[in-house]
């Protein structure tokens, strides 16, 4: 509690990404009138098909009895912009909520009570700003005359943008449903989540605000950048990823021209090899500290040309394979840190000379996972005090493996700190779905804190 209270004293300014999280709970009866809508023989045949994106229905029924099947939480891209009124009279949204790793981190660090929270994203559609917390601590930049003002979401949402909605269906383990003969049992609780890729939302930074970033950057102490996944390869007015990419790198020197922001970006994962590959290349070695998943740093890792250690990854999760590729890829890059969550531990990996002792590492990634319990516990965080129902919630029953396991990978790490605490996890976690950027903020906020207080800011 206490070093979040220090890190409560911070400003932090989160970009780009914002939509609509559309739940669906899953019932059997939905899969049922799918199957009976669309027949046996069109399911089977498209799903060994197996669509990479969703251009219509049926690849949406192919992909989602896929996942059920599996029971493994998926994303696929939706593609198809009138798709929308398929999804509308076919399913009744259960909840609406804010999604995308600005909206839910700015929403967290707000309610937590940070001192300041900017949040901006190209788009700003009514619907979208109301599910923004009302706190007067949190901000949404907006030129007006030639002027940079700053306003609630809410009083800044305009009227003709568009809004990005993803889809979520959550599902429950035991869920039957039949395809022809065949009873299928869902094996395991996930979700499968479709999400909109649009060209008429854009992961950039609007023309009339680019100028003033550096006066942002000095306005904070460090900035939380995602969405990058957003980005497509091309663009109909023939732009292209390279457009966008040579302007996140231009946002992120705008910023850091207050030489004591430090820049944080969240990677989630991004199906095309290409694109991935870019954004690793062009972002990566612009920015302090990076935070993923472990199925993350594997596809990093095959992006970067290590693709035996990405498979051992995938395969095996050893905590050893993880620490060497962290290393990897901290050096290829030059990043101050690398934070990388996983079910059932959090570590960090930074180089010797970080000025955090290993002791106030593993402090700050307590924070991070005891905020990501007490949301999974409570489905959201409200307010500060949320925070002690994390410190209720048991470390996992792996954790004493986890720690032995991690002492053998230390031996061999020098040049380097490594620190790995178990998970606090919760049994029958409300919603999982934003865990992971809950992690990243508590994580990187309170990595700033100490840093902030041992004077490596001038
Ligand atoms: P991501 O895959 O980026 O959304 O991150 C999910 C992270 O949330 C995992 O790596 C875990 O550390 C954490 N997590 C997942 N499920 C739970 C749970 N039931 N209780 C607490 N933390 C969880």
């Amino acid at each position: 509690m206490e070093l979040l209270e220090r890190a409560r004293e911070l400003s932090i300014y989160t970009a780009y990404n914002i939509n609509v999280d559309a739940i669906v709970y899953l019932k059997g009866e939905h899969i049922t009138k799918l199957v009976n809508e669309f027949g046996e023989n069109a399911i089977r045949k498209r799903m060994d098909e197996y669509p990479r994106e969703v251009s219509e229905p049926l690849d949406f029924v192919a992909r989602l009895i896929l996942a059920l099947k599996t029971g493994k939480p998926m994303a696929v891209p939706l593609v198809n912009e009138e798709l929308h009124t398929w999804f509308d009279s076919h399913f009744k949204y259960d909840v609406e909520r804010m999604g995308g790793q600005a909206g839910i981190i700015s929403n967290l660090l707000a309610s937590l009570d940070f001192r300041r929270v900017i949040v901006y994203s190209p788009t700003m559609a009514e619907k979208q700003a109301r599910m923004f917390v009302d706190r007067p601590n949190l901000h949404y930049p907006v030129v007006e005359g030639s002027r940079l003002v700053f306003k609630h979401p809410y009083d800044a949402y305009r009227e003709n943008d568009p809004i990005k909605i993803n889809r979520i269906f959550e599902f429950r383990k035991g869920t039957r449903f039949k395809l022809g003969n065949e009873l299928i049992e869902v094996p395991f609780s996930g979700r499968f989540i479709l999400s909109s890729r649009f060209e008429s939302i854009k992961i950039e930074t609007r023309d009339e605000l680019r100028p003033f970033l550096p006066e942002i950057g000095e306005m904070v102490d460090g900035a939380i950048l995602s969405g990058y996944q957003g980005i497509k390869l091309r663009y109909s007015d023939g732009k292209d990823a390279n457009h966008y990419l040579k302007r996140a790198k231009e946002d992120i020197m705008l910023l850091k021209r207050n030489k004591n922001v430090r820049v944080h970006l969240e990677f989630a994962s991004i199906q095309n090899r290409e694109l991935r590959k870019k954004v690793i290349y062009n972002l990566f070695p612009l920015v302090d500290s990076v935070g993923m998943d472990e199925s993350e740093i594997a596809h990093v890792l095959n992006a970067l040309g290590y693709p035996e250690l990405a498979d051992r990854i995938f395969t095996y999760n050893r905590i050893e394979d993880t620490v060497l590729g962290g290393k990897i890829l901290i050096d290829e890059m030059n990043l101050e840190v690398l934070q990388i969550h996983t079910i059932y531990y959090i570590m960090y990996i930074t180089h010797k000379d970080n000025p955090l002792s290993e002791e106030e590492l593993r402090s700050s990634l307590e924070v991070a996972t005891t905020l990501a319990a007490a949301r999974a516990k409570l489905g959201g965080i409200r307010r500060p005090e949320d925070f002690r129902e994390g410190l209720t919630v048991p470390y996992n029953e792996r954790g004493e493996f986890v720690k032995l396991r991690f002492e053998e990978a230390k031996r061999r790490t020098r040049e380097y700190k490594v620190v790995i605490i178990p998970t606090r996890l919760v049994k029958n976690p409300v919603s999982t779905v934003g865990l992971g950027d809950t992690i990243s903020a508590g994580a990187f906020t309170s990595y700033l804190a100490m840093l902030r207080e041992k004077g490596c800011f001038v």
